[in-house]
């Protein structure tokens, strides 16, 4: 460690004295870093009070007012004495209470709250005759504790830092080590991970000075410019970090795999049964491109539900086969694993049959390979898989199985990425001698600065038609306790089976007696479960008066009493299902057997049925917006119109209600990712597993910060192309270790 960086380093107790160290260790304050990374966070303008008329009962609060009168108090008939300040923001009323066994107690208060003054006032909101009280709050009365009177004036037009305090850390005691321990630094002693030449061409302050910006500043000028640097820096840090994984993935070597006059890719395409749209060609050629060179493709293809992702996934297998290698195709579920299996060997044809009779000769295999597989059938897979017979082995997470085995992997696709962490893909990218070319495939549409920093090590590409030919869908809002909605919702169900189509019908959880829904499903066993059972995401609990969610096992019942429906064949399908059960209900489904399928969010991803028309969404308000779209993307597929269905029991005017809504007026999914990102919290941008972790991400919110990150983006990648591994840039070097360190490193991930 070098000496610059020591001071940082140094623990707070020299500094502050082991009491007050020991008070902030308890925040998880120990080191000078640690405590100058405890940003404030808000200020208050001392020209503006606080809005008192929001404090909540037992909330511990810091409040900027001013006294309005101070009275003492003593008590009639024991000893001692009260003092009782009123203090307001102008409109709302406060009552600060001190007791003391003697007036004379008092005293040093009465001092100090004198009408007009102002203060921040720290304490516990309670009540006391009806009046909202602190009792014995800690304060700092503005512009005290200076006798110079222009000094006094000078420091009560200050901002004021509101720090996360708590009971025993009030906020000006951290306002106050702060500055102790900031005034013993210089510049020297706080190394910036950002390059001087990156700061001087965006204009930023240094580290040192945006440090002295948010915590001591002069004007919201001084805190807003402190913070937009330390916001540039995580971004920086991060981009940096993903910069070189990029540098050191297009580092490895990778076999180029060059298209094939004749080979299979152009023989799909001469029997291919549609025209590939503008988009489908145009991310084919890059595709295209990059399988070519020896270098490995790292590329993220993002595709709007139904662009039809899985063809364009198809010709880039096959270009790879026509060069000798084999293809991997990860799904996140079982369901979808064998759909993917039946998909591409139906597109394939004899294509898919090589060595068998009436197959094509230089064909070539899709192998299936779940864990749910029956020995023999396993065996066959994998024996496929590590001999090269199997061109296109799809599978589930078992693909990550270590006695999994191939002759020559060259492709891994990986689709519906966000249930992939980076860890995965990287266990199945090792299975290859030299690294195998990757593309990872997503239906949920994310604003490109996300993608930027989830995403951040891939190229981008999107798709955003959707094929012609499709009447696309309608959706509508049907509110829950309206009967004669909901007749009619069974009604339009059986109009559509009539006229030849299918019906899904999608609850949030399986059985009625689910404790708390989504989620609560114990897992059968963990790396084989269909997670998308487990995602009703974003339900939140809500007030205890809301109707409890539906079951899949409950509605099922329902529908076949109902009369609107009567005769039709209705099945079930979710994650606890034995996997040959689940098959088998698709199966099913797919062939036209059963006509309404009563299933949980397993359908959610990429299941494809062209003949299903309608879709009804149970407590459609549970959901999040990406993934209702996800769902409702399952509709509307072929040629007929689809229709979706959100049953909601949200109130109108509600954040749920809003989304719901939001979700029948547009089909652009883009659109609505955006929109749903803006009605969450931030920290759930970047997926649950981050929540309520620490991260890198104190200051930047990755959507709003979009320009921060597009230029920190650049910068860091002209910074790592000059100096791969930041030989030159040790400070940097050490915040991306901080920033990722292991138990980090999954906020890359992404749940
Ligand atoms: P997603 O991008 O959501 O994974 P799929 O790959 O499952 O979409 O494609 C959706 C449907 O569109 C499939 O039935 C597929 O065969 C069909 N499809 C794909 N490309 C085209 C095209 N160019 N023209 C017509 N249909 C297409
Ligand atoms: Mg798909």
């Amino acid at each position: 460690m070098s000496a610059a960086t020591g001071r940082l380093h140094e623990p707070l107790t020299r500094l502050l004295g082991a009491r007050t160290a020991n008070a902030l260790a308890k925040m998880g304050l120990v080191t000078v870093d640690d405590l100058l990374r405890h940003y404030p966070r808000r200020y208050a303008d001392p020209g503006q009070l606080t809005d008192m008329g929001k404090l909540q009962l037992g909330e511990h609060v810091s409040v900027h007012a001013r006294v309005l009168q101070a009275t003492v108090r003593p008590f009639a008939n024991r000893g001692g004495a009260r003092l009782e300040a009123v203090v307001t923001d102008g409109r709302h009323q406060l009552v600060l209470t001190f007791f003391a066994k003697h007036r004379g107690a008092l005293r040093y208060h009465e001092e100090k709250l004198q009408p007009q003054a102002s203060g921040v006032f720290s304490g516990v909101v309670g009540e006391f005759q009806g009046k909202r009280q602190l009792t014995h709050p800690d304060y700092l009365m503005v512009g005290g504790e200076l006798d110079d009177d222009e000094a006094v004036l000078y420091q009560a037009s200050l901002p004021i830092p509101i720090y996360p305090a708590t009971a025993s850390m009030a906020t000006w005691k951290l306002q106050h080590c702060v500055r102790t321990v900031l005034d013993t630094l210089s510049e020297d002693d706080v190394p910036d991970p950002v390059p001087f030449e990156v700061l001087a061409r965006a204009g930023l302050a240094t580290r040192f000075e945006a440090l002295l910006l948010v915590h001591k500043p002069t004007s919201p000028l001084d805190h807003a410019r402190g913070r937009r640097r330390l916001r540039f820096e995580e971004a920086f840090v991060l981009q940096s970090a993903l910069a070189q994984r990029r540098a050191r993935a297009q580092a490895q070597d990778a076999t180029a795999r060059s298209p094939r006059p004749g080979g299979l890719r152009e023989r799909f395409e001469a029997i291919a049964p549609f025209t590939l749209t503008e988009g489908q060609v145009s991310v084919g050629e890059d595709l295209a491109y990059d399988l070519a060179q020896p270098r490995p493709m790292q590329r993220l293809l993002q595709g709007e539900v139904g662009s039809g992702k899985t063809v364009v996934a198809l010709r880039a297998m096959l270009q790879v086969i026509d060069a000798g290698g084999q293809a991997a195709l990860l799904a996140p579920t079982e369901v979808l694993a064998a759909q993917h299996a039946r998909t591409l060997a139906a597109l394939l044809g004899p294509l898919a049959e090589g060595g068998l009779l009436g197959g094509d000769d230089d064909g070539t295999r899709v192998a299936l390979l779940t864990g749910s597989l029956p020995a023999a059938a396993r065996k066959r897979a994998l024996l496929q898989a590590a001999s090269g017979e199997a061109g296109i082995v799809v599978g589930t997470h078992a693909l990550l199985g270590e006695h999994v085995q191939f002759a020559d992997l060259g492709l891994v696709v990986v689709d519906e990425q966000h249930r992939f962490g980076v860890e995965q893909r990287d266990a199945l990218r090792a299975k290859g001698r030299v690294a195998p070319h990757l593309l990872v495939m997503t239906a949920t549409p994310i604003p490109r600065t996300v993608a930027m920093t989830v995403f951040g090590d891939l190229e981008v590409s999107s798709l955003t038609q959707v094929p012609a030919g499709r009447s696309g869908v309608q959706t509508v809002v049907v509110p829950a306790d309206n009967p004669r909605w909901m007749e009619r919702t069974w009604q339009r169900v059986r109009e559509e089976v009539d006229g030849g189509h299918r019906a899904y019908v999608v609850c949030p959880r399986i059985h009625p007696d689910d404790p708390a829904g989504p989620g609560a499903a114990p897992a059968a066993s963990p790396s084989e479960v269909d997670d998308a059972d487990l995602v009703a995401e974003s339900a939140p609990a809500g007030p205890g008066e809301r109707p409890p969610l539906r079951a899949v096992l409950e509605v099922v019942e329902a529908l076949r009493a109902t009369p609107a429906l009567a005769g039709l064949e209705i099945d079930v399908l979710h994650g606890q299902l034995a996997p040959a059960d689940k098959d088998a209900a698709m199966t099913r489904f797919a062939r036209g057997e059963s006509q309404v399928l009563v299933s949980t969010t397993v359908v959610e991803v990429g299941v494809d049925v062209p003949e299903a028309t309608v879709m009804v969404v149970f407590d459609a308000d549970r959901f999040g917006l990406s993934q209702l779209h996800q769902l409702r993307g399952r509709v509307g597929r072929g040629t007929a119109p689809g229709l979706c269905l959100l049953v909601s029991t949200a109130s109108p005017g509600t954040p749920a209600a809003a989304r719901v809504e939001a979700l029948a007026e547009t089909t652009d999914g883009f659109r609505l990712a955006q929109l749903d990102l803006e009605l969450r919290a931030e920290g759930d941008v970047l997926g649950a597993a981050q929540s309520g972790r620490t991260s890198g991400l104190r200051l930047l919110r990755v959507v709003k910060d979009a320009d921060l990150i597009e230029e920190a983006r650049r910068e860091s990648a002209g910074v790592v192309a000059a100096d791969p591994e930041l030989s030159g840039h040790p400070a940097l070097v050490a915040a991306i270790a901080a920033t990722l360190d292991p138990d980090q490193e999954d906020f890359l991930e992404r749940a």
